[in-house]
């Protein structure tokens, strides 16, 4: 989380000398509607295009005057949303929502001078948006260009909040604030000399945390989620924290109880920035409990997943290589279905249609990839401990997967299929130790690292932080 550098003046004391609220720290949960503001404002079917809206309250001028006005009334909300749904209309002029000061109001008819608050589509527009605002055209100009240096070319909203005084056509700045939507951006304010103040805002987004409990329910582990309030993006996540401990297919139940916290990063506007990150899962079943914690230990780049302890979930293997499948048989003796006879089956067949991706269960290098008699499409990858796994009845091996080739743990290298002996489309997959077939689905598929010293302690930290947060949440 980052705040606003310190500003060399203090911008709450500007607009007259009137004190307005600190935005300063957050205290939380934004009290504006997000959905009046930009894009997600709903236009009055009324209102029109070039007409200026009615300052929506006399309130002291502040610089979170953009956020302030969207905890007005509706009807202010509304005037609002339609002077942002104008511009971003494009008629020929900007429409401006413009504010004045008391003292202004009380003088009218000749303001001299008074706020603008606005949104820009991009930042190419601000020039233009200076000089219809009536600051003369090389003070337009240089505003302009200054704010371009200090936000670059890219592409995004624009917002802007200014004070000027003086006659349209011929006004000056006295003070301007130009952002992003992340908050970074520019302040400047006219100083005793004429020339201005300049001070860079930093991105200032707030990182808040979201936790949601649920029950698994009688459809699945996505609808349970879903319903519960999991971000949708966020579920694939879930399920994938725990690919080494749970079996999310045949190991969950209606009525398992699971708990998921994400972090979201909001900007001063209280817009979401950015992805949701997943940081903490846990999930009870009748046969057993897992709470996980998403951390990258120091020096690794990528996160991985810990329990309460700093034990690594990662296994040398995978519990299965495919998602969504059903057993159909299982490791041992049985009647085999074509040649009739008893039979070891040396693996584990996984039924689903074809096309079903399948996983390397391991990083792994390809020891073996292609069409091999009764296996059909058949890959053998030995893994890094020594143990191979084997893939047979592909519909399709993928075409990076090559005699030598390396895989990592997850990654795809094939479809279920039903290719050489084979009554239906299967993956039909074996665990080799030591040579030796051994059952997928009870073997200890190898114990992960786990976190001393140094990165030990930073994980507690972490850990500590979220199961602060969590235990603010509940119920
Ligand atoms: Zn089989």
């Amino acid at each position: 989380m980052q705040d606003r550098d310190p500003p060399s003046f203090d911008p709450r004391t500007w607009g007259g000398g009137n004190p307005a609220r600190s935005r300063e720290p957050d205290s939380g949960e934004p009290s504006f509607d997000i959905r009046a503001w930009g894009k997600g404002a709903t236009p009055p079917p009324a209102a029109p295009a070039r007409s200026k809206p009615q300052p929506p309250a006399r309130q002291p001028l502040a610089p979170e005057t953009r956020t302030r006005m969207l905890a007005f009334g509706t009807a202010a909300a509304v005037a609002f949303a339609g002077a942002v749904a104008a511009y971003a209309s494009r008629d020929a002029q900007p429409v401006v929502t413009e504010r004045r000061s008391e003292a202004a109001l009380a003088a009218e008819p000749a303001p001299t001078s008074s706020r603008r608050t606005l949104v820009l589509a991009g930042i190419d527009e601000l020039e233009d948006t200076f000089r219809s605002g009536g600051i003369a055209a090389g003070e337009a100009a240089a505003a302009a260009a200054r704010a371009h240096a200090e936000l670059g070319d890219g592409a995004g909203e624009i917002r802007l909040i200014f004070d000027l005084h003086g006659t349209p056509g011929t006004a000056s700045l006295d003070s301007l604030e130009v952002t992003r939507s992340d908050g970074a951006g520019l302040v400047l304010r006219r100083k005793g000399d004429g020339g201005f103040d300049a001070k860079r805002l930093s991105a200032a987004l707030k990182t808040r945390l979201t936790v949601v409990r649920g029950e698994i329910d009688a459809n699945s582990f996505y609808s349970s989620a879903v319903s519960a309030g999991v971000t949708d993006s966020l579920i694939g996540d879930f399920a994938n924290a725990f690919s080494y401990d749970f079996d999310m297919q045949r190991e969950v139940s209606p009525g398992d109880i699971f708990e998921a916290a994400f972090e979201q990063a909001h900007n001063p506007s209280g817009e979401a920035v950015g992805v949701p990150r997943l940081v903490y899962v846990s999930l009870r079943t009748a046969a057993k409990s897992r709470a996980l914690y998403r951390f990258t230990p120091p020096g690794e780049r990528e996160a991985g997943w810990f329990d309460g302890n700093g034990f690594s979930t990662v296994r040398a293997l995978m519990r299965t290589p495919v998602d969504s499948a059903r057993i159909s048989s299982q490791f041992g003796y049985r009647t085999h279905p074509i040649l009739g006879y008893q039979k070891l089956h040396r693996g584990t067949d996984f039924a689903a249609p074809t096309g079903t991706p399948i996983f390397a269960a391991g990083s792994a290098t390809v020891e073996f990839s292609g069409a091999k008699g009764p296996n059909g499409n058949f890959v053998r990858l030995r893994h890094d401990n020594g143990w191979q796994t084997l893939y047979l009845h592909m519909n399709r091996i993928l075409p990076e997967i090559v005699v030598g080739a390396h895989v990592a743990q997850g990654q795809q290298i094939g479809e279920i299929g039903t290719t050489g002996r084979s009554t239906g489309p299967h993956l039909h997959y074996e665990v080799h130790i030591e040579g030796q077939a051994v059952d997928p689905l009870t073997i200890e598929t190898g114990t992960g690292q786990s976190l001393t010293g140094k990165g030990l302690a930073v994980f507690r930290k972490e850990r500590d932080r979220v199961d602060r947060q969590r235990a603010a949440t509940a119920d």
